[in-house]
């Protein structure tokens, strides 16, 4: 298994203004992500957790500092690359699972592959697959709301792996289920990256899962630390 820096971030600054004062998000921020490698985020709310996963997902920019996917700066790239990178190199998973709620399972999952181009036959035999790999398989012709939320997970997550990426980041993905279900979607998650070999950086407040987890950082005075 190649062992690339998937990602990596370098002196990132973040800070927002609130009323007079400046909120230091992040402070020269460093932090590399393998490929093959699961990394639980584990932070208590307010300290950046999203604010971290949406710069390292090309959605914002650092007030200083660089992000390299795959070891590309990203930083200073025109808006269209940058959403072009996120398309096929990453992906993205959030704690509701922002499914499109007209289309089924499976067409959710076809949708970011026919962006990209791929033939309808393809993207549905590649839906499909992750369906059943995500153990949905039976739910493919369900809309977002005639499954369970564990089952929303499971295929918001097959989306996210859809285009097969080389990062997978996901903002407090089981944060909204039962400790039991949101046991078996990590595991469903787990499987999947260890399989495919992509980086995932999975932000939790959940310490069972994070224990889990290859390494585990938290965000302290504005730098990504290890504990
Ligand atoms: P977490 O995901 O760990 O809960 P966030 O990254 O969402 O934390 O937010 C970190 C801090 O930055 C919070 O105090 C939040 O209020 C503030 N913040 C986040 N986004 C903005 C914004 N767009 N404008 C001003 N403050 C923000
Ligand atoms: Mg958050």
């Amino acid at each position: 298994m190649s062992r690339n820096i998937a990602l990596r971030l370098t002196g990132v600054h973040r800070s927002y203004g609130q009323g007079d004062s400046v909120l230091h998000i992040l402070n020269n921020a460093e932090f590399e992500l393998r490929s093959g490698e699961i990394v639980a985020l584990v932070a208590p709310s307010g300290t950046g957790k999203s604010t971290l996963l949406h710069l390292a997902g090309l959605l914002e920019h650092p007030d200083e500092g660089e992000v390299y996917v795959d070891g590309l700066p990203c930083g200073t790239l025109a808006d269209d690359k940058r959403t072009a990178i996120r398309r096929s190199d990453i992906g993205f998973v959030y704690q509701f699972h922002h499914l499109l709620p007209e289309f089924t399972a499976l067409e959710n999952i076809m949708m970011p592959q026919l962006i990209a181009g791929l033939p309808d036959k393809e993207a549905r035999r590649r839906a499909a697959q992750l369906l059943d790999y995500m153990r949905i398989g039976h739910r493919a012709d369900h809309r977002p709301a005639e499954l369970s939320g564990g089952e929303q997970q499971r295929v918001a997550i097959a989306r996210a792996v859809a285009n097969a990426p080389l990062l997978l980041l996901a903002d407090e993905p089981t944060g909204n289920l039962d400790p039991e279900t949101a046991h078996y979607v990590f595991e469903a998650l787990e499987a999947l990256v260890r399989q495919s070999g992509l980086a995932a950086l999975i932000a939790t407040h959940n310490h069972d899962l994070a224990a889990r987890m290859d390494r585990r950082v938290t965000i302290s005075e504005g730098k990504i630390v290890s504990f």
